[in-house]
């Protein structure tokens, strides 16, 4: 084993040598066993691959059976190499045999090894595979070969992102997975289906010579870059608001010192030494980092690997591309992949993309409600595809049904496209239904409203036949800037949306912060229960020069014309009484100032709180008009925090309880004469619609693509019907309304 940097530095060069020469990836991997297992004087050397995320393969090896490479498989965890893969770390021992989770693979014929050393091949922190070497004597391995290994795994694994191994058809060595069909199942986000082109936000790197013969070039080659990161993250410190104070100065201050840290630079220039080129150091000091921290236990520790992970990425932005990333040109149809993306950040791509999938992500960040608006097809949460796509492939994006087609063959491409085409017949029936009235066949009318929050929405308003916008979520503006919007610019941009909505009603919901609304110029308050904690109206109140500022630009905006104002999350009658008395308030403010009185004033609230249903009949008198906020009504109902995928999914808005709860606010509403409408998510899902008409809602908001489909199915509906099926299903115990309902509708054609 070549313990010394000079041996270890010859194998590189020969392993260099293989990359470049002849031969197919089978044959290149070959040629790298035998090399290792000469260079270490080892019985064995193997390589394992990931076949798929749960399953390695030998793929090829030197002194195991050959009968064995392809067919040889175990899982991740399972036995002494699995549990390298599983736990991305070495594991040496001199006697395999009784080593703990020992597993011996009887076809390979590996009985007769004691000694066996096993190291990860691992890139960014991703494990590829493993690497074994295996002796029959029993011997103690010295740490110096073991970090020998290591620098081979690393180098194997550049190789393998470089393609190297690739097999003449691409799936040969099983590291052929970036080159075949891959189906993601992800969550869906936003409804709607697009072909395109794979656009990575981050782009991958790609080292295609990971070896170097001078460590003093590769030196000063780190230290250049070192140097440049140094100044981006300087300047991302000092610069234009993101340092800030408090709280965000700390993070950045943290962030700031990883990327000085000494020890750091001395991993760096100990991976260099041992004849890495500079980028392969920084991968492979990130890897043993990342290596170290996912096993610590310690939350805010566990955080700072995203720091330290994003500072390897600028090093080596700077180290291969030579300083900041500039945007490649996104091809035509691109579908945007990332990890995660910021509000902001979507909006710059507006028009230019036809789909978004995050690896990350959730039903309700800013990202999916942005790309809502854009009415953007979303998936979320799609395991390890900026792994696996490859800037350039084709993809299919399905966010009706959260599946990812990432270079599909002919069948799913053809079945796709006869979806695509089913949609748009579909869109034209919608077109044609635009202008009439949703009236049911028993002749009951629901007004369907949109509901929208940044001013690239408005546009919809003609093309869905909105009647108004029922929601108007005045937060969104907020959130996708990078500082407290003025009194001048908020009112321009309420201006604005009352000029798109020509003359239609428009509810502008006030801020509504805190939770899960961040700003990310406020500083963010540590809340135990931040769904139950401080936000919406209560900081509105608490904070009465922001609502009071809000107020005043709401009022100039509207320019004399109509205005509806509503406030969210209220759970008491006085909180509502307070905020309609700054409303009254700032309007005779501005009137004795001179600014036009608007021409109406509704004032009302949003109904998100179980207390508010059962608040005295003076408040429904007192207000205009109540809206329910579904989204928040059912997760105070169900007490399941609608950002947790896990509880959210558990409760159906068709559960008799809700309903019944739902019932009572028409009741109530009705009773009194106060408007009433629903702007929850659910008013936008067809089945979910209609039995929200049936219960006697007569104004819905949503989305303004759902105008179209519930629409069509109010319009193909008797709501007596389906009062009568909902009716059964209770009446036989069911909790929910849901499977009757989908029985009758079946029965009767609609589309649901
Ligand atoms: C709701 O809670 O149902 C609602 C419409 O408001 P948001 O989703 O913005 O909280
Ligand atoms: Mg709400």
């Amino acid at each position: 084993m070549p313990a010394d940097k000079g041996g270890s530095r010859a194998l590189l060069r020969a392993l260099r040598s293989v990359m470049a020469g002849a031969g197919d990836g089978q044959q290149r991997l070959d040629q790298v066993v035998r090399l290792v297992a000469n260079n270490m004087v080892a019985e064995v050397c193997s390589i394992y691959l990931k076949r798929d995320e749960r399953t390695l393969e030998l793929c090829a090896t030197k002194g195991l059976r050959q009968d064995a490479v392809h067919s040889a498989r175990l899982r991740v965890g399972q036995g002494l190499v699995g549990r390298i893969a599983e736990r991305a770390e070495p594991f040496v021992t001199d006697d395999a045999q009784t080593a703990p989770g020992f597993r011996y693979l009887p076809e390979t014929g590996e009985e007769i090894y004691h000694s066996f050393v096993g190291v990860p091949i691992q890139r960014l922190g991703e494990v590829m595979g493993v690497l074994v070497v295996q002796n029959r004597t029993r011997r103690h391995y010295h740490e110096d070969e073991v970090e020998a290994l290591e620098i081979v795994a690393m180098v194997i694994s550049e190789m393998t992102e470089a393609g190297a191994f690739l097999g003449s058809e691409g799936t040969a060595t099983g590291l052929g997975r970036r080159v075949g069909p891959l189906v993601f199942e992800g969550t869906a986000a936003c409804d709607g289906v697009a072909e395109g082109v794979v656009h990575l936000h981050e782009p991958r790197l790609v080292v295609f010579d990971p070896i170097a013969d001078d460590a003093a070039t590769e030196r000063k080659r780190l230290a250049e870059a070192m140097e440049a990161m140094r100044v981006d993250v300087d300047r991302l410190v000092e610069g234009n608001g993101l340092g800030g104070s408090g709280e965000h100065r700390e993070i950045f201050e943290a962030y700031r010192m990883f990327a000085h840290d000494k020890g750091w630079r001395r991993r760096l220039d100990e991976a260099i030494e041992s004849g890495l080129a500079a980028e392969v150091a920084v991968e492979k000091v990130q890897s043993d980092a990342r290596a170290r921290m996912e096993r610590v236990a310690d939350p805010y520790l566990r955080e700072r690997l995203h720091d330290l992970d994003d500072l390897a990425h600028r090093l080596l932005r700077h180290l291969v591309g030579g300083g900041d990333p500039q945007a490649p040109e996104l091809p035509p149809n691109a579908v945007l992949i990332a990890r995660n993306i910021g509000p902001g950040e979507l909006m710059d791509h507006a028009g230019k993309i036809v789909a978004l999938v995050l690896e990350e992500g959730s039903l309700t960040s800013h990202a999916t409600i942005v790309a809502r608006a854009l009415a953007l097809p979303m998936v979320v949460q799609a395991e390890r595809i900026t792994r696996d796509a490859n800037p350039g492939d084709r993809i299919v994006v399905d966010g009706d049904i959260a599946r990812i087609d990432l270079r599909p063959e002919g069948g799913i491409l053809d079945a796709f496209r006869e979806k695509v085409a089913l949609a748009e017949q579909a869109r034209e029936i919608y077109r044609t239904l635009r202008d009439k009235p949703a009236t049911t066949r028993d002749g009951v009318t629901v007004r369907l409203k949109m509901n929208a929050g940044v001013l690239a929405d408005l546009p919809s308003i003609d093309a869905s036949g909105a009647e108004g916008v029922g929601l108007y979520r005045t937060e969104l503006q907020f959130m996708i800037r990078r500082n407290l919007p003025g009194r001048e610019a908020q009112a321009a941009v309420y201006s604005r949306v009352l000029d798109a909505a020509e003359g239609r009603e428009v509810m502008f919901r006030t801020l509504d912060i805190g939770s899960d609304k961040i700003l990310p110029y406020m500083r963010r308050e540590k809340e135990p229960n931040p769904a139950l904690g401080w936000r919406a109206i209560r900081v509105g109140l608490d904070r009465p020069k922001l609502l009071r500022m809000q107020i005043q630009s709401l009022v100039r905006g509207a320019k004399g014309r109509p205005l509806s104002i509503m406030f969210p999350m209220a759970a008491e009658a006085d909180e509502y009484r307070e905020a309609r008395g700054m409303v009254e308030g700032e309007v005779a403010r501005l009137a004795a100032l001179g600014h036009p009185r608007p021409e109406s004033l509704k004032i009302g609230f949003m109904l998100e709180t179980p207390s508010l249903v059962y608040a005295a009949d003076r408040l429904f008198e007192e207000t205009d008009f109540v809206s329910v906020g579904g989204n928040d009504l059912m997760q105070f109902f169900f007490a399941a925090d609608r950002e947790n995928e896990r509880v959210r999914k558990r409760y159906d808005v068709l559960n008799f309880s809700f309903l019944r709860l739902l019932r009572q606010i028409v009741e109530r509403c009705d009773r009194l004469g106060t408007a009433l409408s629903f702007c929850g998510e659910a008013a936008g899902r067809p089945l979910e619609a209609l039995v929200l008409a049936a219960i006697g809602f007569r104004e819905l908001s949503m989305r303004p693509a759902a105008i179209g489909p519930v629409k069509r199915a109010l319009l193909a509906a008797d709501l007596g019907e389906a009062s009568a099926a909902m009716e059964r299903a209770d009446q036989a115990g069911a909790t929910s309304a849901r499977a009757g309902l989908l029985a009758w509708a079946e029965s009767r054609g609609l589309p649901v």
